[in-house]
């Protein structure tokens, strides 16, 4: 589904070039949960970046169903970009934005009707669990609760494939547990591909079915959870 072909990313900044990923090449399958762990400054927001074209790659070419998505055009783009929903750390709310409005804006900007709106917000509340909350606004929201309107939020466009960018990087143990479950719920209940980006061990353990080990923008390691995480 998603498929990587020798992947670089060279960024130059102030005379010097830092290779942020060297030739990378893997593949991650339609309604799998992928996890890509590293320390920071590995190269892992350079490849979830260069997934949904946030960046350019140097080198190398990243296919989406088929479609080499590194030579699109801008309509191209703004299409694709509606089929990849994202989630971060900072959740990346609109505070002047109730959580409905927050949820509703993607759809406003793809043009749906006043009533279809309506219709797919509350479904999307109602899937992660915060419909009494939908005239409330983000200052009013626990970290778990912010993340979860953002994940409503990532998925409006009705989305393949789920970015996620540390988005368990800042909420407590038990939070990050009830966001991953989500998450896996979502996964297998629309066959959603989802992409994680981690430092932390723990959240691979709870949802991957494959992780890729990424150090110094090379993925020293692939395989699934199981086997990486049993080598001694
Ligand atoms: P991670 O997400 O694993 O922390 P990044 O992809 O952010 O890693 O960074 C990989 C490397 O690329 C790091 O050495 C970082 O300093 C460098 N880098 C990232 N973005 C830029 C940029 N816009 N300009 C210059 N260097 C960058
Ligand atoms: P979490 O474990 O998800 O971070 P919290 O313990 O922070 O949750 O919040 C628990 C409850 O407190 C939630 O129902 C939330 O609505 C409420 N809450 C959290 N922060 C605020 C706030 N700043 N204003 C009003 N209510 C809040």
């Amino acid at each position: 589904m998603i498929s990587i072909k020798n992947l670089s990313k060279k960024y130059t900044s102030e005379n010097k070039i830092v290779n942020a990923l060297n030739h990378i090449n893997f593949e991650i399958k339609k309604g799998e949960i992928f996890g890509i762990i590293g320390l920071s400054g590995a190269g892992k927001s350079t490849l979830i970046r260069c997934i949904n074209r946030l960046e350019e790659p140097s080198e190398g070419n990243i296919f989406i169903n088929g479609v080499d998505i590194t030579k699109l055009n801008k309509k191209e783009l703004r299409d694709l970009r509606k089929r990849i929903g994202m989630i971060f750390q900072h959740f990346n709310l609109l505070d002047s934005k109730t959580v409905f409005d927050n949820v509703a804006f993607p759809l406003q900007v793809s043009g749906f009707k006043k009533s279809e709106i309506k219709e797919r917000v509350e479904r999307l509340l109602s899937l992660v669990e915060l419909s009494d909350k939908k005239d409330e606004y983000p200052s009013q929201l626990s970290g778990g609760q912010k993340q979860r309107v953002a994940i409503a939020r990532a998925l409006a466009n009705n989305p393949d494939i789920l970015l996620s960018d540390e988005a368990t990087s800042s909420l407590d143990p038990k939070t990050t547990k009830s966001i991953l479950s989500l998450i896996k719920k979502i996964s297998n209940e629309f066959n959603l591909t989802v992409v994680l980006i981690t430092h932390e061990m723990e959240v691979i353990k709870q949802i991957c079915d494959r992780v890729a080990v990424i150090e110094d923008g090379e993925i020293i390691e692939l395989d699934t959870v199981e086997r990486i995480f049993s080598n001694p």
